[in-house]
């Protein structure tokens, strides 16, 4: 008679079995069960795998937080006896198999802490395992407990070296010890990788970062005289909204819930938070990678030309995707091409900037075709005496221009284009979508109606400004920036003294990075200030009409 499928398997090898019931009670965290089949499996003599010893190890690292000290003791004998066992039965332990002895060891209140370091130092070395962020943690938050500040920045130090970068928790145990040990220096420091890393901080976050504000060590920490020039060069150098100079300011720390309007004052201080852009040496770094990737692509004579001869006009404060604007909402199949949509943004950009004229860059193939219409030929004709017209070379691609003049001048750029192409993929997903965010202008016609959709006037980051003050944006899951809480950090006695300087008592302005533009953000019919345009419903049809445009040869 034929065994059936099922028993066959409910037969099968006594290590399957094993297996199969191990499973099962890492499904239902059954830790005594699973001690159970380990006895047995020993006793038994049976070859465990690598896996039956993580899934064990597993096990018993997500529950012995919850144990009593006795059966915690126990629990951590039991699981450096199983990790031995492991190792004599020549089974290599895996990154998974240290992140469980690291949670475990760290468990240990004497010297549990160094033997979870330990251990994660030295997995590399003995089983070719790499640590992640997970095999750190334990090991920090151990530390970070037991108020040892200097073994957790020996845990950060070997984190960066190892290339896993500390995100939000990480970073915000290590301010929280920093806080509490008094090390000013180190709280600064942390404060700024979180700036760094994170936009709208987590509640538990914010309490460590208030707990350290009300603090006595953090009253202390003081410097009354600064020089404003140095602090504004580098913010201005840091692409605004921080300088990493040190504390600034003394006496007490005024704490506030606030939230900022849309032009970007805040309800707490009144300072107008910075748009912060990314900063001058990675523009600078970012100008070459669009070039470099360009010339590659591009003739490269016709390139070079370009580049020369932005050079020479250097002084645009807005660069338009003239394709983008013509093509707007216009008929494809026609090969429509809206001049008078492009003028209307051409006129808008001019009024806006007190008599400067945008560039428009457009496809030579374009414009000598709209060339054709006399009226036409008349505002091409009119664009290129002023200097505000460049037409790409026949077999251009013209999106490499128009990004390089934007890019290389520091300067608006208005397209709806998301750039989401292959060649904007090439330039990276790291600082790409904060400079789009700080220069793109989109547009929208309506009946005809022009609206220019202004970068955010102010960006939702962590902020210190010139005179000391930081502004914590609060709610990650909020989505209207207009209700999002802050912390408004400042020291009203710093502010009011006259020691310091740009302490103009009222409406202090944070120093931003402007790129040359026109900044009043557009309004709408009643007058009222549109809402920055990335925190606007999507224009689905903007999107997918001009997403698809291709202006090329
Ligand atoms: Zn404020």
């Amino acid at each position: 008679m034929e065994i059936p499928a099922r028993a066959k398997k409910k037969s099968s090898t006594r290590e399957g079995q094993f297996r199969y019931a191990l499973d099962m009670c890492a499904k239902t965290g059954d830790l005594a069960g699973a001690l159970a089949l380990y006895e047995s499996a020993v006793a038994e003599n049976l070859r465990l795998s690598a896996y039956h010893f993580n899934s064990l190890l597993h096990i018993i690292s997500t529950s012995i937080g919850t144990f009593d000290e006795p059966s915690k003791k126990s629990s951590i004998d039991t699981s450096f006896a199983i990790f031995d066992r492991m190792a004599a039965d020549g089974a290599t332990p895996t990154e998974a198999t240290i992140t469980s002895m690291a949670r475990i060891a760290a468990q240990r209140p004497d010297e549990g802490a160094n033997l979870a370091f330990d251990l994660v130092k030295t997995m590399g070395e003995r089983y070719g395992a790499s640590p992640r962020l997970r095999t750190y943690s334990p090991v920090l938050s151990a530390f970070c407990r037991r108020l040892e500040a200097d073994k957790a920045y020996a845990v950060e130090c070997h984190m960066v070296s190892m290339g896993v970068v500390p995100e939000e928790p990480e970073i915000a145990a290590l301010l929280e010890v920093s806080a509490k040990v008094g090390r000013e220096d180190k709280v600064y420091g942390y404060l700024h990788k979180l700036r760094g890393s994170v936009g709208c901080v987590a509640d538990s976050t914010a309490e460590i970062l208030e707990g350290w504000f009300r603090s006595e060590r953090a009253m202390e920490v003081e410097r009354s005289n600064w020089d404003a020039g140095t602090v504004k060069d580098a913010i201005l150098m840091n692409g605004g909204g921080w300088h990493g100079l040190g504390w600034l300011g003394e006496g007490v720390w005024d704490i506030r819930h606030a939230t900022v309007n849309s032009e970007g004052d805040c309800s707490g201080c009144g300072q107008r938070l910075a748009c912060v852009d990314i900063d001058r040496m990675e523009t600078e770094k970012f100008a070459v990678s669009v070039a470099t990737l360009a010339l590659g692509r591009e003739s490269k004579s016709n390139f070079r030309t370009f580049q020369e001869w932005l050079e020479k006009h250097s002084e645009y404060e807005a660069i338009i995707d003239g394709a983008n604007v013509g093509l707007y909402q216009q008929n494809f199949a026609d090969g429509g091409f809206s001049l008078s949509q492009l003028d209307a943004v051409v006129q808008e950009l001019f009024e806006r900037s007190q008599g400067r004229w945008p560039l428009i860059v457009l496809h030579k193939k374009r414009a000598l075709a709209l060339m054709e219409n006399p009226s036409n030929r008349q505002i091409l004709e009119k664009w290129r005496a002023e200097g505000a017209l460049y037409t790409t070379p026949t077999g251009s691609n013209d999106d490499w221009y128009w990004l390089y003049a934007a890019v290389k001048l520091k300067c608006l750029l208005v397209t709806n284009d998301e750039m989401r192409d292959h060649i904007f993929e090439l330039l990276g997903r790291s600082f790409f979508p904060k400079w789009k965010e700080r220069h793109q202008v989109r547009y929208t016609f309506n009946k005809g109606d022009l609206m220019l959709m202004m970068p955010p006037p102010y960006s939702s980051v962590i902020q210190e400004s010139d005179t000391g003050s930081w502004h914590v944006p609060l709610d990650e899951k909020c989505d209207n920036e207009k209700l999002r809480n802050w912390l408004c950090i400042t020291r009203p006695a710093s502010l009011a003294s006259s020691k310091g300087v740009c302490l103009a008592a009222g409406h202090s302005t944070q120093t931003s990075v402007e790129p040359r533009q026109m900044t009043s953000p557009a309004e709408d019919v009643n007058g009222e200030q549109k809402l920055p345009s990335s925190f606007q419903p999507c224009n689905d049809r903007a999107v997918c009409v001009t997403g698809k445009r291709k202006d090329r040869p």
